[in-house]
């Protein structure tokens, strides 16, 4: 009979990672991005890594950095110590009945099982999901810096060197007059060469919404995210029937009760599924099921996660047959500097699925040591310039 290969040890750290530009969302602006890592050591001396990241501190969810490491080191942690490593649904289960919530600090913890898991059986954590049906998935940019001229160059660009052609525009701090305008002059501006969609994070009213809706598609607008507060199911329903314009839920989606019950009011036309949102991959892939039963069409949704976290959602997102509306994955490439010895590969208007066992992400050293944020570095100061 084999050993046993138990948890042995289970560690976290926060980074402070400078963003290339402002990143103004209707309700923060970052110029930092706070990642949390986890690191499990096992029996055996193998070792597996996950993170745990939200956007704008407190400001988008109900966990910040500093809560989805204290969840963990005070209350997660102690409990998975000295337990089995190869029993990943064995550990969520528990965690589950552990600690209600904090959904970001539970799909980080998972992710490092499963990709200790991948690497002693030397296999990519697509692999544990069934198997990767892609190599690559569309990947769409994120234009946020408040100014359409500047909007308009960064898109070009991005068509010019084919790394993107799908931008999704961040709106809903402005009047929805002047938010449609912007839309209108950046989708003129790219005309058929890409595809435009706009996400409101929670900022509108109802009425301000079919105001929105209606002037959004006018403009060639595809598709709009999270118009309205999470909670407003019945309004979100009445703005996807109402409009041909196709309304995502995001902020609504906090594991598979949730989506079930989007699924069933009809309140979303399209899931974004966040690893980090639905409470880890086994539960985002749960999410991904419920969707796809429900007939909605599906997209892979970031957390702004550096490349450890980007990495594990490409080995989920890369075993669902269908992804109609693509990803959101570029986190790494917001950021100033990459924390991967073998970074995620950004190729015409795709990103590639990592190789190797587990997550396929390396740390590098030299970088985790210089963004820790418990080594005294002051990251405000450089990220302000
Ligand atoms: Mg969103």
């Amino acid at each position: 009979m084999r050993p046993v290969t138990k948890i042995d040890q289970i560690e976290t750290m926060i980074l402070d990672i400078p963003t290339i530009r402002g990143h103004v969302l209707s309700m923060a602006t970052m110029r930092t991005q706070t990642a949390v890592l986890v690191k499990v050591k096992f029996s055996d001396g193998s070792e597996g890594i996950g993170e745990g990241t939200t956007i704008g501190g407190l400001s988008y969810g109900a966990e910040s950095p500093e809560s989805i490491q204290s969840a963990i080191e005070t209350y997660m942690a102690p409990a998975l110590t000295g337990r089995d490593g190869n029993d990943v649904n064995g550990a969520i289960q528990l965690i589950d009945r552990l600690v209600k919530g904090n959904r970001i600090a539970k799909a980080a913890v998972e992710g490092a099982l499963w990709d200790g898991l991948g690497k002693r059986v030397n296999v990519p954590l697509s692999q544990l999901f069934g198997g990767a049906v892609h190599d690559k998935l569309p990947v769409a940019w994120t234009l946020a810096s408040g100014n359409s001229e500047t909007d308009i160059a960064e898109a070009l660009e991005m068509i010019e060197i084919r790394r993107h052609n799908i931008f999704k525009l961040k709106i809903g701090k402005r009047s929805v007059r002047d938010d449609v305008a912007h839309v209108a002059r950046i989708k003129q501006a790219v005309g058929d060469a890409a595809s435009v969609r706009v996400d409101i994070n929670t900022a509108w009213s109802l009425q301000e919404a079919r105001w929105g809706l209606k002037g959004l598609q006018e403009a060639g607008c595809e598709l709009v995210e999270q118009p309205l507060p999470a909670r407003y199911r019945k309004a979100m329903a009445e703005l996807a029937s109402g409009y041909e314009i196709a309304v995502m839920a995001d902020e609504a989606l906090n594991g598979p009760e949730d989506a079930l019950e989007v699924a069933a009011a009809k309140a979303a036309d399209v899931f974004a599924v966040k690893v980090a949102q639905s409470g880890g991959l086994k539960r985002a892939s749960e999410v991904i099921a419920i969707g796809q039963a429900a007939g909605l069409g599906l997209y892979g949704g970031t957390m702004l996660e550096t490349g450890l976290g980007t990495a594990a959602a490409l080995q989920l997102f890369a075993t669902v047959e269908t992804l109609r509306w693509g990803t959101e994955f570029f986190g790494p490439l917001l950021l100033t500097d990459d924390i991967l010895a073998n970074p995620v590969v950004y190729r015409d208007f795709c990103v590639e699925i990592p190789r190797g066992p587990g997550i396929g992400a390396t740390l590098d050293p030299d970088k985790t040591d210089f963004y820790r944020r418990d080594r005294g570095r002051t990251m405000k100061a450089v990220a302000g310039k």
